[in-house]
């Protein structure tokens, strides 16, 4: 058995945070964590892929595997559009020994928290402040106003659930916030 058997580590932040960043700096340098890919009804996007972005189901395939009880977590996070996470998926990084990530919304990262307790730790990447959030989604310069104004308001409400997490890294200086989600990990993990 390894000695990360049964582990996750849950990311989670409002849009625009800089979670990927942070995460894709992170993810290499821990070859014992291995991501989670969810299920979702959506059609792919773009170049992605079954199996590797996601595990593109239909709305009855969903549904079946949740009157299967097959998933850990599940919503609806867009009206008729469903996301969630397999514990067939789960199981099958663990029985490779690693450390199970997540990259999942504040509410699927809570409830995957309450279900796992000790053995999950649930960082939450925080904007400096919802101004701030708002400038930068600005700056993207890939959503329409309405948009912009839709992920303001969610990013207010899951802003708010900051204190329910295990950790929260404040990336308003990208090199300190990159250190200290490093040395979390580490110490969750048990690296040196
Ligand atoms: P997208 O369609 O842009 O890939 O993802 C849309 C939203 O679904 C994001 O907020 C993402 O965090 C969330 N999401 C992706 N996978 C899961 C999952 O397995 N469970 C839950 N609850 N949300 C997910």
């Amino acid at each position: 058995m390894s000695e990360h058997n049964g582990k996750l580590v849950i990311f989670s932040a409002p849009s625009g945070a800089g979670k990927s960043t942070l995460v894709n700096y992170l993810l290499p340098q821990f070859p014992e964590l291995s991501f989670s890919i969810s299920a979702t009804s959506r059609s792919p996007r773009g170049k992605e892929q079954h199996g590797k972005d996601y595990y593109f189901l239909s709305s009855e395939e969903f549904k079946a595997h949740v009157a299967g009880d097959e998933l850990l977590e599940w919503e609806e996070v867009y009206a008729g559009t469903y996301y969630g996470t397999l514990r067939s998926e789960v199981e099958r990084i663990w029985a490779q020994g690693k450390v199970v990530v997540f990259d999942i919304d504040v509410v699927g990262a809570l409830n995957l928290k309450s279900q796992f307790g000790d053995r999950a730790l649930a960082l939450f990447v925080q904007a400096p402040s919802v101004e701030i959030l708002e400038q930068r989604l600005r700056g993207r310069g890939t959503d329409s106003e309405e948009k912009i104004q839709q992920r303001v308001a969610k990013a207010t409400i899951e802003m708010a659930r900051a204190p329910e997490f295990d950790k929260v890294v404040v990336n308003d200086d990208l090199d300190t916030a990159k250190a200290e989600a490093l040395a979390i990990l580490k110490d969750f993990l048990g690296a040196q």
